[in-house]
């Protein structure tokens, strides 16, 4: 009698961890322990940016790439809020790396999704947004930067960006020219093509974000390589999903003021009560704005104005409360807050950039200003 082959015992089901456990842990782990290099020596912490994405950090406002297959901003700016807890520049690289993976997530071109959209969503290929200067032209604000001419199978441009981050040889990005009478939004690969590193400025926080100027030089932009060719239709698009991924960077941030000031030896704490922000004060707001932020991130592509002011305005309460916050935490730090590399002052200093990085908050007030005139 011939017995039948035993079934090989069945492996232990794999635990099931969320992404958000999964982040939490990659944060932990390599995040933690390097966050003060990246402050003070630019440290651009690319391996650990490949490791947020095999977390599942870059995919969740992907259509079939993220934990429910379906568009999940709201999950996307949480996981972001989770890296921001520890630090912002590897959080800042995390927007644009989601900013560039949500124009392919909204791009008309499905070669060009097909082609790069899976490797954006895991990681595998990283990369940045220089559409500044675009959303700051469409407000009015500054003309455009980029000039580009037709030619044969595509455009020639020319043009300098001043800053496009999570930016290195061979990494893509996101841009945007004026080609006379229409502008198109397209995907370059810095390195190639006339695409070329010029030298950045240094800044007094967010020095690991590989920030970079990027010259164009009669660059030539091939048909395949184009998001969108009408901006104004791509921007109405792209453009809640855009703003709100920011807030990710507010809401951790403003989230480990709170843990900070909890964190101080217990005699700080007595007197801080004194304080007019303290840590449940932050909370409480904090718990408002992200109720609020998750209502808009469910409908990300809801085109009317009401809609609009909420989002311009989520946005801003973010900001100001990511200021208000990390000013709050050097008042109840004290004299360890004035230490040079504090986390304390690490923490002031990147929450400026949180109100300046475009939209910035006058360019929030135009558009909220725009629309209310527009409206009475
Ligand atoms: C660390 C850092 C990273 C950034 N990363 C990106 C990015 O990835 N993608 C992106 O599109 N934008 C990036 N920016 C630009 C940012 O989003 C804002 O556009 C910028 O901070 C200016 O916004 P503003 O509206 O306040 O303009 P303002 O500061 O009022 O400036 C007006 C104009 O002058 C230009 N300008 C001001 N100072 C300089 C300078 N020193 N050199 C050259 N031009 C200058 C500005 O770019 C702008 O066009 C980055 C900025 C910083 C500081």
């Amino acid at each position: 009698m011939i017995l039948p082959e035993r079934a090989a015992p069945l492996a232990p089901a794999p635990p099931k961890t969320d992404v958000l456990a999964r982040v939490r842990e990659v944060v932990a782990r390599e995040l933690r322990p390097l966050a003060a290099r990246i402050d003070a020596e630019g440290l651009y912490p690319s391996h650990i940016l490949s490791q947020l994405g095999a977390a599942g950090a870059f995919a969740q406002h992907h259509e079939g790439f993220g934990e429910s297959g379906t568009v999940d901003l709201g999950l996307a700016i949480q996981a972001m809020s989770v890296i921001a807890e520890t630090c912002l520049a590897t959080a800042f690289c995390t927007w644009c790396q989601d900013a560039f993976g949500w124009y392919l997530q909204n791009s008309e071109n499905a070669g060009l999704r097909a082609r790069l959209q899976a490797d954006a969503a895991s990681g595998a290929v990283l990369g940045g947004t220089g559409l500044s200067n675009p959303m700051k032209a469409l407000s009015g604000i500054e003309p455009m930067k980029l000039k580009g001419k037709r030619v044969d199978r595509g455009y020639r441009v020319d043009g300098v960006l001043p800053w496009v981050s999570n930016l290195e040889t061979g990494h893509y990005f996101a841009f945007c020219f004026d080609a006379g009478g229409s502008a198109i939004t397209a995907i370059g690969r810095l390195g190639f093509n006339g695409i070329e590193n010029r030298n950045s400025a240094e800044f007094i926080a967010l020095e690991g974000t590989a920030t970079r100027a990027v010259g164009f030089r009669k660059a030539f932009v091939p048909d395949e390589m184009v998001l969108s060719d009408a901006l104004p239709r791509f921007a109405r698009r792209i453009k809640p999903g855009f703003v709100l991924l920011q807030t990710g960077m507010a809401v951790g941030l403003i989230r480990n003021c709170a843990e900070l000031m909890r964190e101080l030896p217990p005699r700080t704490r007595v007197v801080n009560t004194y304080l007019p922000i303290g840590p449940e004060t932050l909370e409480e707001s904090l718990d408002a704005l992200e109720r609020e932020i998750a209502t808009l991130a469910a409908t990300p592509f809801e085109g009317d104005e009401a809609y609009s002011i909420r989002l311009l305005q989520a946005r801003l309460q973010g900001s100001t409360l990511a200021l208000d916050a990390t000013q709050a935490l050097m008042l109840h730090a004290g004299a360890s807050s004035y230490l040079r590399n504090s986390v304390y002052s690490r923490r002031l200093r990147e929450s400026y950039f949180v109100a300046i990085v475009t939209p910035a908050t006058k360019h929030l007030r135009k558009d909220m200003a725009m629309i209310g005139a527009r409206r009475s």
